[in-house]
């Protein structure tokens, strides 16, 4: 029952998607039911034609009848032609407008929920289930439109022809329809896991291709194949079942159709019976009741399609409902300074219940440089992540230039922060494009240039054809990891913000860029205040504050030497790490 009124729901909501394309919906309608309307008229006109044509050999009649036909055939190709452009044209639409909501809203969910669902999932919400609802919702209204309507004609033109033998219909229309109800349900089951199962064969294909590299080199093929090869299994195996309900419900329904069939010649044959029918009358009926089986077949599985697509609206839905991230902010910051203070700040990620962020208490002035150190996993990440409000502190405030950064407005807060991490994200453009990227206000080409020379990307840039007008491919796959860094390195210089958040590259790169990359970063640094992940020694030794994290804590923190003349955790943090190069 709560799957039914859940569906009901789904329905009304999905209908208010309609409203704006509702002329052309009800077009489409008007053609079904014209397209509906010729086909009864065409099997009305039989017992004219036997009774009047063939038995009484009516000449004139016979000579209408071919033109008849071909006008018949020409009014119901329009008919249809105009039902499929109509429903194509709304049912396109409402795709396109979920699709756009879809795309809209994954934007603004919080990064917790990027966290917790995989790329391949959310795409599949966007492309298989958005056009899912589509094809089932038109597929389920075509054959309960044209085939309701029909039917609908089919059954009165046999009442009117002879009601005592039609009147069988109403007896096995009742169990038909208990038959319908019992497979849409077990259809609606296996609807719903077939697009989990579909997600995962998109999510498994999708953490191939990403990781395709990695796989080789660890020799993770049959691996990967065998885990495919589940999901893609388990997938088929659910289609089979829905194919089998659905092959097994349309046998059965024929052969109780089968049993009025016969009954009704039975009766036909009794002499009382067969004097208040002619030939044509007869044949109208018996036609009738044939062509009656094709569209109940389709009316069984019409819930099926129908739940099919409200399974998919369901799922599109509840992406849709998610909560967008809050932005209870109602602050606009201006430009601010860039003084920086944590003040007992503790955090754990939503959905999980370990303490990553133990009480953390430091605060920067304006135009230094914070270096966070520690052992992967001790929380540094997580520092930076907060201060552009990426998760919700509860614990514990951020204040930026004194304002708590919860009361300011994302926009207005993300503005002030350049965040270059080291996964450099380039998108599919040119090198100038992904330079400018987000940035908002005028940019001229000198400003362009002026940093694309600061960042060292003129370097590399200047040799290529067309300069930094060259498009890098997806992801940016024709450049060097050194290259990469600089472009991302420029972008954030063009923003000009006060604050910048580093994640410094752990990857080692040949001395050759990686002493352009330091060149690049050091003008990056200046006159800024910066946060920073601090891999590399010099960036360490010439932090203002040395943050040295342990296990969600700041366990010491002063300048370089003061550390290492307290010969605790640092100095011997240094020393593992740059004892053969200090
Ligand atoms: P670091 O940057 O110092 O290597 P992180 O801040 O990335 O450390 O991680 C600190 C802890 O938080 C780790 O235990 C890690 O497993 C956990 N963690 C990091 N990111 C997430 C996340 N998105 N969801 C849940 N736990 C996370
Ligand atoms: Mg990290």
């Amino acid at each position: 029952m709560s799957t039914h009124q859940s569906s009901a729901s789904t329905f009304r909501r999905l209908l208010g998607y309609l409203k704006h394309y509702r002329f052309g919906f009800l077009v489409a309608i008007l053609g079904m039911i014209g397209y509906a309307s010729v086909d009864v008229f065409f099997l009305s006109q039989f017992d004219q034609f036997i009774d009047r044509g063939i038995t009484q050999r009516d000449m004139d009649y016979l000579a209408l009848a071919p033109v008849a036909v071909i006008v018949l055939f020409l009014l119901r190709g329009v008919f249809h032609f105009i039902a499929s452009y109509c429903l194509n044209w709304s049912g396109t639409h409402i795709v396109k407008d979920l699709r756009q909501q879809l795309f809209e809203k994954m934007l603004a969910l919080p990064v917790s929920y990027h966290d917790q669902h995989s790329t391949g999932e959310l795409i599949s919400r966007i492309t298989y289930d958005a056009e899912q609802i589509k094809q089932a919702s038109s597929k389920a209204l075509v054959v309960l439109i044209h085939e309701g309507a029909f039917v609908i004609g089919l059954l009165a033109l046999m009442f009117y022809n002879s009601w005592q033998l039609s009147a069988i219909f109403l007896v096995i229309a009742p169990v038909i329809a208990l038959i319908v109800s019992h497979v849409s349900r077990r259809f609606r089951q296996i609807s719903n896991n077939m697009q989990g199962a579909m997600g995962q064969v998109t999510s498994s294909a999708e953490q191939m291709l990403n990781g395709h590299k990695v796989i080789l080199s660890f020799g993770g093929k049959s691996l990967e194949a065998k885990r495919f090869e589940e999901v893609n299994n388990s997938n088929r195996r659910l289609d089979v079942k829905l194919e089998a309900t659905r092959a097994l419900s349309v046998s059965v329904i024929q052969v109780i159709a089968s049993f009025a069939l016969a009954f009704v010649i039975y009766l036909a044959s009794f002499p009382e019976m067969l004097d208040t029918l002619t030939p044509g009358m007869f044949t109208e009926i018996i036609t009738s009741m044939m062509l009656l089986l094709k569209p109940l077949k389709q009316l069984t599985t019409v819930n099926s399609d129908f739940q099919k697509g409200m399974a998919a609206a369901a799922t599109v839905f509840s992406v849709l409902d998610e909560m967008p991230e809050r932005d209870t902010g109602t602050r606009e910051l201006d430009r601010v300074q860039g003084n920086i203070e944590f003040r007992n700040l503790s955090f754990n990620y939503p959905g999980h219940d370990k303490q990553v962020l133990k009480d953390i208490n430091f605060s920067v002035t304006a135009g230094q440089t914070v270096a966070l150190v520690g052992r992967s996993g001790s929380g540094k990440t997580t520092i930076s992540s907060l201060l552009p409000r990426f998760y919700e502190v509860e614990q514990g405030e951020i204040l930026l230039d004194g304002i708590n950064t919860k009361d300011c407005t994302l926009d207005s807060l993300r503005r002030q922060i350049a965040v270059v991490s080291q996964h450099v994200v380039l998108f599919n453009d040119t090198i100038a494009n992904n330079i400018a990227y987000g940035f908002q206000g005028e940019l001229t080409k000198e400003r362009l240039l002026d940093v694309a020379e600061k960042a060292h990307v003129m370097e590399f840039a200047g040799q290529m054809p067309k300069g930094l007008d060259t498009e890098i491919g997806e992801n940016g796959v024709t450049l060097s990891g050194g290259q990469r860094q600089r472009i991302a390195i420029a972008r954030a210089l063009l923003r000009q913000s006060p604050v910048l958040v580093l994640d410094e590259a752990t990857s080692a790169l040949d001395t050759e860029s990686e002493r352009k990359i330091q060149a690049a970063l050091d003008e990056l640094l200046k006159n800024r205040t910066n946060l920073v992940i601090a891999h590399r020694l010099s960036t360490i030794e010439n932090a203002d504050l040395i943050l040295v994290m342990d296990q969600g804590q700041i366990v010491e923190r002063g300048n370089h030497s003061e550390l290492l003349a307290q010969n605790g955790y640092y100095a011997s943090l240094y020393k593992m790490q740059f004892g053969e190069t200090a």
